[in-house]
């Protein structure tokens, strides 16, 4: 039995979590919850899991939440988050927030010698280095729940790291994988956000179809497994069945498949080393009839040679990436950028930056601080 608090509960990793839970109570027991500003929501998780320690970051809804949860301890704003996540009672904590805000409890959970899932990619590309640093000197583990990096850890079972020749890193292409650039000038929030074959929340929805997505994944896979950005290949697989592959130098391919619903690979990461049976469908080949594989249109999505630099490069820049992305995402769903504004942000924002070629937290959060700062100016100037 493992028990597991879980930051980002409200959102789309964190309602699947959840759910596996429920499926596989005898071995996942979740202690605690944090989220955001999503008050209700929480409210309905405590009462379906009992869980007595909650967080929430915003303060009013802190305060809201605590007139409906009598016996609950609620924490609250980033030290919140903080407390929840180095619990004494817990084993591990799964970060599932979007975007940077689960940095520091995710560090402060690995101080406090819990394992540690991470659905959190953008916390791993602004500051890999850091976290995986910390996790060795603690001797704790670092669990991908990304279905990607999972399928990754699960085909490097028993392979050297001497013998793997390349990650293959699949991706669904998003929804305009087929698109004409003169359709994807005029996306909106609303085509851009209907991906094909995942649900997810809006952040990487629309990272998916800016396919930064895969970008911010590749840099992922080059902390989580200590691998060259040259090692790490994009291959786009519409069906999204095979979830990435290990190719070793025998010229051997292992793949990891399965259906795309996010409940196997957060499983995984929290039974990990085990393998515990379930109630989630398996594959019907026969049924799936085919699976494809295209090379990414590199010329039409800037954003796989964007991220293949910042992780070449490494130091700061990988954090300007993140960090400007971010706050391009948010002004595109708010309207005021163009889709293809997202990439040209980025794109400048990297270009601006002076690369401190540092990897420390503070380096990290510098950069992160100017990049954000860089981009809200751009959006300001694009006058959409
Ligand atoms: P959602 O937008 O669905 O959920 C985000 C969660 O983060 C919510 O619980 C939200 O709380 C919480 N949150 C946001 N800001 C803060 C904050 N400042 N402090 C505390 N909590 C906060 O996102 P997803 O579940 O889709 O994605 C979460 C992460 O997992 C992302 O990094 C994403 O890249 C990654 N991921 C997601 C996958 C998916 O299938 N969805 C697949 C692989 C990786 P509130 O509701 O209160 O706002």
């Amino acid at each position: 039995m493992k028990k597991v608090v879980v930051l980002g509960s409200t959102g789309s990793i964190g309602c699947s979590t959840l759910k596996v839970a429920g499926d596989i109570p005898e071995r996942l027991k979740i202690i605690g919850l944090g989220a955001g500003s999503s008050d209700k929501k929480l409210s309905e998780q405590i009462a379906a899991t009992g869980v007595k320690h909650v967080a929430l970051s915003d303060l009013d809804a802190a305060a809201r939440l605590r007139q409906n949860a009598d016996g609950v301890e609620v924490y609250e704003g980033q030290d919140g988050l903080i407390e929840l996540a180095t619990l004494p009672e817990a084993d591990m904590v799964l970060v599932a927030i979007v975007g940077v805000a689960g940095l520091k409890p995710a560090l402060a959970a690995i101080e406090a010698g819990k394992d540690l899932a991470i659905a959190s990619k953008e916390i791993l590309v602004m500051a890999g280095e850091v976290v995986m640093e910390a996790a060795r000197r603690k001797g704790v583990r670092v669990l991908p729940v990304d279905s990607e990096h999972n399928a990754i850890f699960q085909c490097l079972e028993g392979v050297k790291p001497e013998h793997v020749s390349r990650l293959i890193l699949t991706a669904s292409g998003g929804p305009f994988r087929t698109a004409s650039t003169n359709d994807i000038r005029k996306a909106t929030p609303a085509t851009a956000l209907k991906h094909p074959t995942w649900e997810m929340g809006k952040k990487i929805s629309i990272d998916s179809a800016t396919m930064f997505n895969k970008g911010l994944e590749m840099i992922e896979a080059r902390w989580l497994f200590d691998v060259p950005m040259d090692k790490i290949d994009v291959v786009i697989h519409p069906q999204s069945i095979v979830h990435s592959m290990v190719e070793t130098v025998d010229g051997s391919v292992i793949a990891q498949l399965s259906r795309s619903d996010m409940c196997f690979p957060i499983q995984y990461a929290v039974t990990y080393p085990d393998r515990v049976a379930n109630s989630l469908r398996p594959l019907n080949f026969a049924g799936l009839g085919k699976l494809e594989f295209e090379e990414p249109r590199n010329d039409v999505f800037p954003a796989l040679k964007l991220a293949r630099k910042a992780g070449n490069e490494g130091g700061t820049l990988p954090a300007v990436l993140n960090a400007a992305n971010e706050v391009a995402v948010e002004a595109f769903l708010d309207g005021k950028i163009s889709f293809p504004d997202i990439w040209r942000i980025v794109a400048n924002a990297m270009e601006a930056h002076t690369n401190k070629g540092e990897a420390t937290l503070d380096a990290a959060v510098d950069a992160d601080s100017w990049a954000r700062y860089f981009a809200a100016a751009e959006v300001a100037n694009s006058g959409q």
